[in-house]
């Protein structure tokens, strides 16, 4: 309760207290009659008044006077605290005083605020901004109807035409804001579709308008390294310990994925640097660009990628001497996140058939994993044997052959002719044949001969178009003497080139 409704229940309390003084008076006046009657002052002024009453009228008079009083405090205990409770007028006030706000505010006359009490004026006077959370099973005119918003209005904004179409296809969990004055009318809408783009709906004089509004992302650079150990054996444990996403953590298989088999060759001491582009709008990071350059030591290698946009405005990744890091042949048939840790980590091949030579690398997955082409070719075998199940042979020009073994099932279209394209999946692990647990047996040969893929030569990828090699060059130095600085690689030969120049 304010300062208003109190002083006016005050007031009514003093009124109420009037009548108890009457009854009072008139004993008064009886007990003061009676004391005169035994005193000497017979004479005067105020004895001669007394006695123009009857003493019989002063009697009767005192005792409903008694009576009065007894009744009288008995009836307002109900009547005082109703009237603490119910401050009438206040609310009187406070309902003629807000459309007088809401009017000026909308019609921009702001002559009618002085008259409003200055209790009111501690209420808010802004507009206010609704947000409404998209429920399931929700459209725009379920929660006008919630907004206490007119369907005529909802006409106007439907009419707003395609630019507002989107609005029809709102989904659950996502937030519209809609700003409303006073009274209640819709000034404005604001919907983002997401964290790029939002629809801003206005009114302005009386017509609605809708533009949409486009956010302006801020690329910021990220750097980090991070080790393989023994408690971090795999390139996702590692990459998750230095804090990387997942997203992130693929892209960087992605780019090593023709040099270092992330699923078999991962060693204590192997480490990793990586630059990629964090986005950020309105200070908050809302997704990660590309990785823009990294460095991976594995076995005591360094494999050094770096992205370039060429002039046909290709984007892939590159070596810093401008090859391509893109080859004939992944390295695992079978991506890393497949393959089951305890295999990796205990370096050892599970299945091993005595009956058979082993003569291949075993890769321990779950049945169904995606099996992938490791490089494109053409299918000349796929079909079923007792030792190797069900199995597919690809020949990749005139000297390489592929073979994959233990499989539960072929891919579709997977049959003898085909053509296949490096990275396709060709079938799906298993432990048909010669297997006792689910796995891929993948072979590798050379003019027909079986070859370690892991250390066999291949050949090197193409190198960067000679008339884009200065283009080329120009565009990568700033960012790889970054990514040596931060992988603490080579810094004698870049400090050594620096000095020369
Ligand atoms: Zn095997």
């Amino acid at each position: 309760m304010d300062r208003a409704g109190l002083k006016e229940s005050q007031e009514q309390n003093h009124g109420a207290n009037a009548p108890f003084l009457l009854p009072f008076f008139l004993l008064f006046l009886y007990i003061y009659r009676q004391f005169l009657r035994l005193g000497t002052k017979k004479d005067s002024y105020f004895f001669a008044f007394m006695n123009t009453y009857p003493k019989s009228h002063l009697k009767a008079a005192a005792l409903l006077a008694i009576v009065l009083t007894i009744v009288i405090t008995a009836l307002p205990a109900h009547e005082k605290p109703e009237r603490f409770t119910t401050p009438v007028p206040l609310t009187v006030v406070k309902e003629t005083a807000q459309p007088t706000l809401s009017e000026s505010a909308s019609d921009a006359k702001p002559a009618a605020l002085p008259a409003v009490l200055p209790a009111v004026l501690e209420e808010p006077i802004a507009d206010r901004w609704e947000k409404v959370r998209v429920k399931p099973g929700d459209n725009l005119a379920k929660i006008f109807q919630r907004l206490k918003l007119s369907p005529a209005v909802l006409q106007q904004i439907v009419d707003l035409g395609p630019e507002v179409s989107t609005l029809r296809k709102i989904m659950p969990g996502q937030e519209l804001a809609f700003q409303l004055n006073l009274s209640g009318e819709l000034l404005a809408i604001h919907y983002k579709k997401n964290v790029f783009d939002t629809l801003v709906i206005s009114r302005r004089e009386g017509r609605f308008s809708a533009n949409w509004v486009q956010a302006v992302p801020e690329k910021i650079i990220a750097y980090e390294t991070a080790n393989i150990t023994r408690d971090q054996p795999s390139l996702y444990h590692a990459g998750k310990a230095a804090g990387l996403s997942d997203n992130i953590i693929m892209k960087l298989s992605y780019i090593f994925q023709w040099d270092i088999s992330f699923a078999l060759d991962l060693r204590a001491g192997d480490s990793f640097s990586l630059m990629y582009e964090q986005i950020y709008i309105d200070g908050e990071k809302v997704k990660e660009g590309e990785i823009i350059a990294a460095s991976f030591t594995n076995m005591g290698k360094t494999h050094d990628a770096i992205r370039y946009t060429d002039t046909g405005d290709r984007a892939d990744y590159y070596t810093p001497d401008g090859r391509s890091l893109r080859k004939a042949f992944l390295r695992d048939p079978v991506h890393f996140s497949h393959v089951s840790s305890s295999f990796n980590l205990n370096r050892m091949h599970p299945i091993h058939k005595k009956r058979m030579p082993h003569r291949g690398i075993d890769y321990a997955a779950r049945k169904g994993t995606p099996v992938l082409a490791a490089g494109d070719g053409k299918v000349t075998i796929s079909r079923q044997n007792n030792a190797s199940g069900k199995y597919v042979v690809i020949q990749h020009g005139e000297q390489y052959t592929t073979k994959y073994l233990h499989l539960s099932a072929f891919a579709n279209g997977v049959k003898p002719g085909k053509t296949v394209r490096q990275g396709q999946t060709i079938g799906y692990v298993g432990a048909t044949g010669w297997a006792t647990a689910p796995h891929l047996h993948y072979e590798f040969l050379v003019n027909g001969v079986h070859r370690n893929p892991r250390t066999v030569k291949l050949p090197k990828a193409n190198p960067i178009h000679e008339d884009e090699m200065a283009r080329f060059r120009a565009s990568i130095s700033p960012v790889l003497a970054q990514l040596q600085s931060i992988s603490g690689q080579s810094l004698a030969s870049a400090g050594a080139t620096g000095a020369g120049e």
